[in-house]
């Protein structure tokens, strides 16, 4: 079944090797229980045989964080929670803000940070997203760092160096990470739209973001390093992005949040 095991399943974990990542973000959806729902079918439905060849990831709300871990932990699943933001500081007069260390608390091994939603709209700057970033880090939380360009950028032809320069400004001071690190390449214009980038073009910025990283942090830090597309991915169209070289899995929002449809994503990476 998983014969298919193509250059886009280059993707290192903690050991060395590297496996692909299908992560979905849930956003402001679902309530607490229907969030506990739908934890539970997907570790009820998700092949064993994933189990080592991909890092399966969920992120729902902070409000849901500790029942779906509490659903993964009852089952031991190999399924894997992550927030969906943190701060950085550990503790303090942060009013409404969820410090990583409370992440940790709950058992969560993943945050996505940078994502376009708070930067657009919550004003998140890339100085903050590199706190997040080296925060996490130090507790040893893999961070899912987004980085994408808005649509006029895209058309002008500037996004590989609108993407490097929001990358490296949001890892600036982030120590070297000699095991790798997550970066999700997400084209705003294409969250949310049903529109998607091209597989080469998602794969020329996945490439420029791979040299960022070997410019930055060395060449083995930058082979280690897993990088994701995001975009209107769904289980039709999941492949033609993690076959491409340096593609490394997807971040998803909408076809992640029925469980049915998430597992048909992680069985579209694998099965085409
Ligand atoms: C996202 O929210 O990161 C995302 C990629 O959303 P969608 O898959 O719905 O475009």
């Amino acid at each position: 079944m998983f014969s298919k095991k193509t250059s886009n399943m280059i993707s290192f974990d903690y050991s060395g090797k590297r496996i692909p990542i299908i992560a979905g973000n849930w956003k402001l959806h679902k309530t607490y229980a229907e969030s506990v729902q739908v934890a539970q079918r997907i570790v009820d439905l998700i092949d064993r045989e994933y189990k080592d060849i991909a890092d399966i990831v969920i992120c729902p709300s902070f409000t849901a964080l500790r029942g779906v871990t509490n659903v993964v932990a009852f089952d031991h699943s190999f399924v894997q929670v992550g927030a969906q933001d943190c701060y950085w500081e550990d503790e303090g007069a942060f009013t409404g803000e969820v410090s990583v260390s409370q992440i940790k608390d709950l058992e969560c091994g993943w945050c996505i940070i940078g994502h376009s939603e708070r930067r657009e709209l919550f004003g998140e700057t890339s100085a903050d997203v590199a706190h997040k970033c080296a925060a996490l880090l130090a507790h040893d939380i893999k961070p899912m760092l987004c980085v994408g360009e808005p649509l006029a950028v895209y058309e002008e032809d500037k996004t590989i160096e609108f993407v490097v320069d929001e990358l490296k400004a949001s890892l600036e001071g982030v120590p070297a990470q000699a095991k790798g690190i997550v970066i999700a390449y997400e084209p705003i214009w294409a969250i949310g739209t049903g529109l998607t980038s091209s597989p080469e073009h998602a794969q020329k910025v996945a490439a420029a973001i791979r040299g960022a990283l070997k410019e930055l942090w060395g060449e083995a830090a930058a082979d280690a390093s897993r990088v994701l597309y995001g975009g209107s991915v769904r289980p039709g169209n999941v492949n033609l992005f993690t076959s491409c070289e340096d593609i490394d899995g997807v971040l998803v929002g909408g076809a992640s949040l029925e469980a049915e449809s998430f597992i048909d994503l992680v069985k579209g990476v694998f099965n085409a």
